[in-house]
């Protein structure tokens, strides 16, 4: 292992953010996988998580079981740990714009295209390594002016061009799930299975580009770019959402650190012998029939049910009690599915989403992830 640290655009004359990199193996040798840790930076299981990741990493290294690289981002976001406000942490928005550290990601798709569109011929693999080698340099030429997006900048530079990138994150209260590309559901599928995943939720677009999405859905749109020339969809990006906010366990962040080095052994990144899949604890769903249930007025949230059970439609959810007057409003879901995620918090706004169910069928279209 060796370790790079990069200076970040500084939020102010004086003060340094730095983002730290682990890197084991070599590049260029195979398969790369990307692994950053938190990029909502107060979801601490993920940082714990990557710190189960690292001595693992560098076991197998130390064993010559890396047969490309794999880069560790242990705390993707360094602006965002330092983000405190009156006693709260709040690391998924930047404080100084309000604009979510997961959302407008580069895209990089029309410089690729661009720098590929002559080259690319009808050996799929060989468009494969172009495609690759354009993305590093595309990413390679962004710049940027003000913190958050130099943050967004380096982050996909050292992303760009992997095989596979695991973006690890948490929800507020939840069961583990993840979210991924549409025509990748059976690795992601594989992935869930290894991680006890209870929700698998795919889009093809979900709007706003967030990172795993500007690290895979980029192959997917010049798939369609540059048809009928053949090109394989390069990368599998996944956000995983490492259950709830209060969800660390250091028994559970080593068994969750375990199966994500089963998947790098399973997709050839780590030579090894691949451990048996275990039966999966559901299956792939549409994001767009994950259905956010919302309170109708203000008032106090009192759950009747908890992640990770499995819903029938119109299942009682939660009551909002008005605490003015004790008007007692029941919120049911409209779908079918699991209860996967449900805010931490026990107050609602009018309108705030309390909980979210994974429903099999597709009933919501345009942006479809939350702020
Ligand atoms: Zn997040």
């Amino acid at each position: 292992m060796h370790t790079d640290t990069f200076e970040l655009l500084a939020p102010a004359p004086g003060l340094a953010a730095r983002l730290t990199v682990h890197r084991f193996g070599a590049p260029g040798r195979g398969p790369k996988a990307y692994i950053q840790a938190a990029l909502h930076a107060d979801e601490v299981p993920a940082l714990l998580v990557a710190q189960q990741l690292r001595p693992l990493l560098q076991a197998a290294e130390a064993e010559g079981r890396l047969r490309g690289e794999v880069l560790l981002v242990p705390a993707a976001n360094p602006l965002g740990l330092g983000q405190q406000l009156l006693g709260q942490h709040q690391g998924r928005f930047h404080l100084a714009d309000g604009l979510n550290f997961n959302r407008f990601v580069p895209d990089l798709t029309e410089a690729v295209a661009a720098a590929v569109e002559s080259r690319l011929g009808n050996d799929a693999e060989a468009n494969v390594r172009s495609v690759r080698q354009a993305l590093a340099t595309a990413a390679a030429a962004l710049t940027a002016s003000e913190p958050a997006a130099d943050l967004k900048r380096r982050l996909l530079q050292l992303a760009a061009d992997a095989d596979i990138v695991l973006d690890l994150h948490c929800d507020s209260e939840a069961v583990m799930h993840l979210y991924a590309l549409t025509p990748q559901a059976d690795t992601a599928a594989e992935l869930g299975a290894l991680l006890g995943a209870q929700a698998v939720l795919l889009a093809t677009e979900s709007g706003d580009s967030p990172f795993d999405e500007a690290c895979s859905a980029t192959w997917l749109k010049l798939a369609q770019r540059l048809a009928p020339r053949p090109l394989p969809l390069g990368c599998f990006a996944t956000t995983v959402e490492l259950r709830g906010q209060a969800d660390t366990a250091h028994g559970q962040a080593r068994a969750d650190a375990e199966a994500l080095l089963a998947f790098l052994v399973r997709r050839g990144v780590l030579d090894g012998p691949a451990a048996p899949l275990p039966p999966p604890r559901c299956q792939p769903t549409p994001l767009a029939g994950s259905v956010p249930l919302a309170a109708p007025h203000a008032g106090v949230v009192v759950f009747h049910r908890q992640p990770g059970e499995v819903l029938e439609a119109g299942a009682h959810v939660a009551d909002v009690v008005c605490p003015l007057g004790g008007q007692v409003t029941p919120v049911h879901s409209s779908t079918a599915g699991v209860l996967y995620a449900r805010i931490a918090t026990r107050w609602a706004a009018p309108g705030a989403r309390l909980a979210k169910v994974a429903g099999a069928v597709a009933t919501r279209s345009g942006k479809l992830l939350s702020a």
